[in-house]
């Protein structure tokens, strides 16, 4: 498989240079040059495959010029190691957990297949690789975690000091070995600014090798597919053959465009629903047809705090950017903090089931988005846990037990390491790496 840039030069590359560039030269996003259709009889076979047989097959096309079927076996098997549930909520509406990995949150699934997916096609033998990435909470751990102890590979991480939460920074200060997690004076923004200036520095790049692990690599979006196509088989299982709606909580909108993207390889959906919070430029295209990104307004589901989602054009990329073929396939409902307590208060009192902020906009959005016969479910894309002071605030009984169930993960030893916000100070760490 080669991929495109979507940009005006149409760049194509094979999957190493895409995954190692991140963006194309002109600075847009890559996507694959087609979209394989999927054997009917693999399609009618889902419910009896295990998540790593689905990955194998699903993945297979993009990456078979570069990686031998054992290397992919192998692959989608550490990757998918922890459970994707289908969970029922109320009659017709489930849930797919997608947070049973190791910082949870669903971003574990791209991190740990891109921390192999590098691993594997930079080897060891060639000079140390250095991934640098700036997060907001989520990422940093998913990709800590992802890339702990993954051979030949340095992880930096930079946040803000003092603005993620205690779960948060926990989950990238206490593995150790290949992982450096790194407080810097001063708010996101500062860290993502280091971290430009970096990819910017000449002399440092031809010292050492970086690369970004962000949400727009390849290697991350690629394995968001499958645990698709594991929803809809056990979704379809229990509702006659019926192919549900499916709603994805979005911020980048990076998770929907690889459902989209599995639609697209045959799996069988009945249409998407696309959840946000307040940042709704998506929802006011849909509506008015004109694309008018904002400032990021600060919500109580953050990970979804984004004013001009990277991913949309890959999104639309798929609609060959026609939105009357987009309206077809996918609406939008935006959820607002006052009905995100609401919602996590009123499933748990009425269905006992906790749900996290971004997850509560999932349920509320797919909710109001069904109609007559329909069924679906929504994707949970992180544990409640993560998010424990909303909870607090709404059902503090709840989220007291739920806090010494997690207790270990609050405070365990930290390998902590601070820095002001100079970029000598980055550069001089990442030189003696
Ligand atoms: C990243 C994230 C999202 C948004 O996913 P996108 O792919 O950016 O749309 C939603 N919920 C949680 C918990 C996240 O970490």
């Amino acid at each position: 498989m080669q991929y495109k840039s979507l940009g005006q030069e149409e760049q194509v590359v094979s999957l190493p240079e895409g995954v190692f560039k991140g963006l194309a030269d002109d600075g847009s996003l890559f996507m694959p040059v087609e979209i394989p259709r999927l054997q009917e009889d693999f399609l009618s076979a889902l419910p009896e495959l295990t998540l790593p047989e689905m990955a194998f097959s699903v993945l297979r096309p993009y990456v078979h010029e570069n990686l031998d079927d054992t290397v992919l076996t192998k692959m989608v098997q550490e990757t998918f190691s922890f459970p994707i549930p289908l969970v029922s909520v109320h009659d017709k509406i489930n849930v797919l957990e997608l947070f049973h990995g190791p910082t949870q949150a669903f971003k574990d699934v791209g991190a740990r297949f891109l921390s192999r997916l590098m691993s594997h096609l930079h080897p060891v033998e060639n000079d140390k690789m250095v991934v640098l990435t700036a997060t907001s909470g989520d990422t940093g751990g998913a990709v800590a975690h992802g890339f702990h102890k993954v051979p030949g590979i340095e992880v930096v991480v930079l946040y803000p000091e003092g603005k993620i939460s205690p779960y948060q920074e926990n989950q990238m200060t206490t593995l150790g070995h290949n992982i450096h997690a790194i407080a810097i004076e001063g708010a996101f923004d500062d860290c993502q600014r280091l971290v430009k200036q970096a990819f910017n520095d000449r002399s440092l790049r031809e010292q050492v090798s970086i690369t970004s692990a962000n949400s727009i690599n390849l290697g991350r979006l690629l394995p968001q597919m499958v645990y698709y196509f594991q929803g809809v088989a056990r979704s379809m299982q229990q509702n006659n053959g019926t192919a549900p709606v499916v709603c994805v909580p979005s911020g980048n909108f990076g998770n929907i465009t690889a459902a989209i993207m599995a639609n697209r390889m045959g799996l069988r959906v009945k249409r998407f629903v696309a959840a946000t919070n307040a940042n709704d430029v998506v929802p006011r295209f849909l509506e008015s047809g004109d694309y008018d990104p904002r400032q990021t307004i600060v919500t109580l589901a953050n990970a979804m705090d984004v004013g001009d989602p990277s991913n949309f054009p890959r999104m639309y990329a798929l609609f060959q950017n026609n939105l009357e073929e987009l309206k077809k396939l996918l609406s939008a409902n935006v959820v607002t903090d006052d009905e995100i307590r609401e919602t996590i208060k009123s499933v748990y009192n009425d269905f006992n089931y906790l749900l996290d902020p971004h997850s509560a906009a999932g349920y509320l959005g797919l909710k109001r988005e069904l109609w007559g016969e329909e069924h679906g479910f929504f994707v949970s894309t992180a544990h409640p846990i993560k998010f424990i002071e909303i909870v607090e605030d709404v059902l503090p009984g709840v989220a007291q037990k739920l806090k010494q169930d997690f207790q270990a993960n609050f405070d365990s030893a930290k390998t902590k390491e601070s820095m002001g916000n100079s970029y000598n100070s980055l550069k001089e760490y990442l030189l003696q790496l």
